[in-house]
Order: structure tokens, then C-alpha cells, then sequence
């Protein structure tokens, strides 16, 4: 059998596509980001957004990526509080002790027991909470030190907003939990294999035709790598905390050349 490296790009025809640092940072589209995207779709690939966004749900971010000039429906993005209830850690149906943004607690709602205490909670959920108060820390660890686990919608350590600046991602928040604890955080969303399945599984996407384009090593590129998937690192190439280090298919400097290899693989058949 070929390995994943021997087989064209031409035949790929899923694109998993990172948001953030990709297609967009905080408010302003990449550029090119428009021309990329429709011109995927029209080599015949579907473009799935495939995002670790925590603070907002799918239909929010298909809205945003109109609202910025991308065709986009609520069914081309998948992040990980859409497949929440797919996790391993939630099958006995713990109850949860959630911090994060009001915007997705809705959707933790419909596949979670919310505890309305942490005293009474068996796990804690991470969202992406920009309003974090040292209290709610005290309460998350709480919970794990009484023995409940940690579970990170994603654990990015930095998200970029925009201008050059970035903010504290989930993992930065769950890194000092886990340094308070001992407790190590399960993830949710990129680099989890439970997220890349749940993905593919929804567009009947296999890994050998699929291909993963992202700005992180840690979650695009060693997730996409752990399921078999083609990769392209975008940018500069976040640091890697993982040893190995993950190493992409290829590495390209932005979304135009990421879209120039696959196009030049069309073309070349
Ligand atoms: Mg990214």
C-alpha cells in the first residue's frame, strides 16, 4: 500500500481547513482567502472549516465567514463543541462543571448534566472564557483535586486576533490547571482523533483523499498526521511543545501557495 506521502495531491477531495491564522485572524479575512476557498470548490474538493473555535457554534461561524465575503453554510463547519457528545470522557454521563462563554453552553446543555455547583460536578469543561476570574479557577480545581477529570473544548496555548497579537488560548488555562492538579487535560477538538473521525465520518471523507491545512502544528498537524491525513503547516510554524516534533507534508507560507500546491497538483493530474 502507498504511503499517505505517495499519494498525488490531485486525488485529494476533502480540504480540512483551519480558521483561525488561515482564513482569518480575529476580524480581517487573509489574503486571498475568498479566491482560495471558491477556488477549491471549484476544482471539485468540498471545503469543510474545520475550526477549534470555542467561543461561538457552527452556525455563528458560518455566519461570520459570510459576513467577511466566504460562501459558507452551518453544515461546511465542524468545531468541537458540535461533537462534544462524542467524547469518550462524557459516556457515563458525568455531571459537568462548564466555564466558558454563555454563547456554548447551550450546546454543552444538550449532550451534559450541568452540576449548578462545582461540589457537586465530576468533570470540568474548558470553553474559551475571555472574562475568567481567578474564582473560577479556584472552583475548576476543586473539582479535579476531589478526583474529577479535565476536559479542554481545545488546548491551544495562543489564539491570534488580529494586528500581530494573539491572546492566551484553552490550554494555557488548562496547563495551569494541570500544574495545580496533576490532573492532564483530554481534548475535544484538534488534535483529538475522536474530532478528525467524527469530521471525516460526517462527510464520508476518508483520510487517504482528505488533506489538513493549518496555521498549528500541535492541533492541525499532529492531528491530521495521527489519522492518516495529508498536511500542509501554514505561516511561520507554531512552536511545537511535542517531542518529536510534528512534521507536515508540506509547508507553505500562506493560504495563496497552499492553494497553488493543490492547484498545480490538479493540473499536473
Ligand atoms: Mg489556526
Amino acid at each position: 500500500m502507498a504511503s499517505v506521502g505517495e499519494i498525488p495531491l490531485g486525488s485529494i477531495d476533502t480540504v480540512f481547513l483551519d480558521l483561525d491564522g488561515c482564513v482569518w485572524f480575529g476580524d480581517e479575512l487573509a489574503d486571498g482567502a475568498v479566491e482560495v476557498v471558491e477556488g477549491l470548490r471549484s476544482s471539485g474538493r468540498r471545503v469543510v472549516f474545520l475550526t477549534n473555535t470555542s467561543y461561538m457554534r457552527a452556525a455563528t461561524v458560518a455566519a461570520k465567514l459570510r459576513r467577511l465575503g466566504i460562501d459558507a453554510a452551518t453544515d461546511d463547519v465542524v468545531l468541537p463543541v458540535e461533537v462534544l457528545g462524542d467524547h469518550p470522557a462524557l459516556r457515563d454521563g458525568p455531571r459537568v462543571w462548564y466555564f466558558g462563554p454563555d454563547g456554548v453552553r447551550d450546546a454543552v446543555a444538550e449532550v451534559a448534566e450541568l452540576a449548578q455547583r462545582p461540589e457537586d460536578a465530576e468533570l470540568v469543561l474548558l470553553g474559551r472564557d475571555t472574562s475568567l476570574r481567578y474564582d473560577d479557577l479556584t472552583d475548576a480545581l476543586g473539582v479535579l483535586v476531589r478526583g474529577g477529570r479535565l476536559l479542554a473544548l481545545n488546548v491551544d496555548p495562543q489564539v491570534p486576533i488580529g494586528g500581530g497579537r494573539v491572546v492566551p488560548g484553552i490550554g494555557a488555562i488548562a496547563a495551569a490547571l494541570t500544574y495545580a492538579s496533576g490532573v492532564r487535560a483530554e481534548v475535544v477538538g484538534k488534535p483529538s482523533a475522536t474530532f478528525f473521525e467524527a469530521a471525516m465520518r460526517r462527510y464520508g471523507a476518508t483520510a487517504e483523499r482528505s488533506v489538513m491545512i493549518g496555521d498549528t502544528l500541535d492541533s492541525d498537524i499532529a492531528g491530521g498526521l495521527g489519522v492518516g491525513m495529508r498536511t500542509v503547516l501554514l505561516g511561520y510554524g507554531s512552536p511545537s511543545a511535542l517531542e518529536p516534533p510534528p512534521v507536515p507534508d508540506h509547508h507553505v507560507p500562506d493560504l495563496r501557495a497552499a492553494w497553488a500546491l493543490l492547484a498545480g497538483a490538479t493540473e499536473a493530474g
